[in-house]
């Protein structure tokens, strides 16, 4: 190699090497590894030779899901700069919030993001719209091109990915190039470990090209890293989806003979439960993964009924952790359907109290994730690094206790517990009994600020279309399920949706606000 290994320019020449596959899929669009090089190394020379990007320099990318996002990122990172990418569900003034945050010294935008970002201030070029200049950025593609001459080690910077802001405003996560070749890696062990406990024959599983749907957004870590990169680094196809559709994904499952299809526990619950679910031919699928948030038990049952004999896996990570950091699948998971399995063979976790130290197996504490998945730290936050970032261990903020098989189970997060006259009462698990009712849609637990107590419990619920009960009834049901204590004293019964994001986290700050008036 002329340049350090374990940087993503080496990913990116090795690549090479499935040339004529498909790499990427976008409706009638395929794009080769080998065309997926050369427009990347070509974009790579502009933006040093014509946008005068260095090393080190932000390039912010605010795209949906096309395969001009990948080639963007891709030349970022070839460039030595970091890539930025931008969240495009975020509003203009967000996303003004991500470019300055960041400091990036050029975006590549796609024409909607461009045009909501009219007139920001920094250098833009935009991709796709009526007027797009794209292929004139890029410029001609020669097969002989290179990568631009720029020394890149694997602890340089490569990501700043910004955290969902369930908690509080985004933060800037800092990955390196390490971070980033571990990452593929940690899933690499999740499927091997997939394949031998979902009982295939491993060389049978190997032989077919994995052939992955995309249900989630390149711009968060999940998208990323838990599927973009492996799908890179093992040579396999990756479909992508403008936005997530359960019906288009059917029918993509079927016309693109898809195997695996990862994303979100609520992408896996749609499909399953759409009317047109048994008219779709998608025998080809072999593997159903999700992560990113609690997956409700009722989920895995529902897959070992409808797609028997498949895969089914659950991956718990974040931001920080550069993806998945924990995975259960296959036998395992349907031995352990409320853990999220085993930790990634790249990484050590303990489970602490709120001073640090380790709490006997069983109990539960904050869980701490260390090994060469854990990002670098925030960006340009020195105080939250600080906080977060102790001796190397990373203190994941979520609550979680450990069987005696070394089995993690997230109880819930740290920020998202009531703490009712000194109980502590665990919003997930009140929430997840909610669910048990049949008339309940959606619900989330929150604290009702209380003279007393401290805190009390409140829950805001949505019926099912045409469902009817009353609080009273509610709290009963509660009531022969878990203690007293933590069954809520006010239930809201809400017409219109709970707050999401588009990773379908509650965004109970905003839910508390809307709901109490804090
Ligand atoms: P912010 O840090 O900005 O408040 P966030 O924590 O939601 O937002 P992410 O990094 O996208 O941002 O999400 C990571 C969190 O998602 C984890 O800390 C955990 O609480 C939750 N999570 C991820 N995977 C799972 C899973 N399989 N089961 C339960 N919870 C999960
Ligand atoms: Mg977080």
């Amino acid at each position: 190699w002329k340049h350090a290994p374990a940087t993503f320019r080496a990913l990116l020449e090795t690549s090479r090497f499935h040339g004529e596959q498909t790499f990427v899929v976008y409706e009638d669009q395929r794009l080769t590894f080998e065309e997926h090089f050369l427009l990347a190394a070509t974009l790579a020379n502009r933006l040093v030779d014509d946008y005068g990007i260095r090393k080190g320099d932000r390039v912010a990318i605010a795209m949906r899901n096309y395969p001009e996002w990948i080639v963007a990122f891709s030349a970022t990172l070839a460039a030595g700069a970091v890539a930025v990418p931008l969240n495009a569900w975020w509003t203009r003034q967000e996303l003004e919030y991500g470019l300055t945050d960041s400091g990036a010294k050029l975006l590549i935008a796609d024409g909607e993001r461009a045009e909501r970002l009219a007139g920001g201030g920094v250098p833009t070029i935009v991709t796709r719209a009526d007027d797009a200049n794209w292929a004139e950025v890029i410029g001609e593609v020669v097969p002989d091109v290179t990568l631009p001459d720029v020394e890149v080690g694997p602890d340089d910077p490569a990501t700043i990915f910004y955290t969902s802001g369930t908690t509080g405003r985004s933060k800037g996560a800092l990955g390196s190039h390490r971070n980033l070749g571990q990452a593929p890696m940690t899933v690499a062990y999740a499927l091997m470990s997939s394949v031998a406990l979902g009982g295939k024959d491993p060389a049978e599983a190997a032989a077919v090209r994995r052939v992955t749907l995309l249900t989630v957004p390149l711009f968060h870590t999940t998208g990323c890293f838990a599927v973009l990169m492996p799908t890179f680094l093992t040579g396999g196809q990756l479909v992508l989806m403008y936005k997530w559709d359960p019906k288009r994904a059917l029918e993509l499952i079927e016309r693109e003979k898809i195997t695996t299809m990862s994303g979100v526990p609520t992408n896996a619950w749609q499909l399953l439960s759409h009317p047109d679910f048994g008219e779709h031919d998608i025998s080809s699928l072999t593997a159903i993964s999700y992560g990113g948030a609690p997956a409700p038990p009722k989920l895995l049952e529902r897959i070992t009924e409808l797609l028997p004999n498949r895969t089914p896996g659950n991956g718990y990570g974040m931001t920080e952790t550069t993806a998945l950091a924990v995975y259960n699948s296959g036998r395992n998971y349907i031995a352990k359907p409320e853990s999220i399995g085993l930790p990634a063979a790249v990484i050590d976790i303990k489970v602490c109290d709120p001073q640090g130290v380790e709490v006997p197996v069983g109990q539960v504490g904050e869980l701490c994730v260390r090994g060469p998945i854990v990002i670098m730290g925030y960006w340009n936050r020195p105080d939250a690094t600080a906080e977060t970032f102790v001796n190397g261990w990373l203190h994941t903020g979520d609550l979680a206790r450990v069987d005696e098989e070394g089995f993690v189970y997230i109880v819930d997060r740290a920020k998202d517990m009531v703490i009712r006259g000194g109980e502590n009462v665990y919003c997930a698990e009140v929430e997840a009994a909610l669910f048990e009712h049949a008339a309940i849609d959606d619900a989330a637990v929150i604290g009702i600020p209380d003279d007393e107590m401290g805190e009390q419990v409140g829950a805001v619920v949505r019926l099912k279309p045409g469902a009817t009960a009353t609080v009273e009834e509610l709290q009963s049901f509660l009531s022969e399920r878990i203690a007293k204590f933590k069954v809520p004293v006010r239930i809201w019964f809400r017409e219109t949706e709970l707050p999401r994001n588009p990773g379908g986290k509650i965004l109970k700050t905003h839910l508390r606000r809307e709901t109490l008036g804090l």
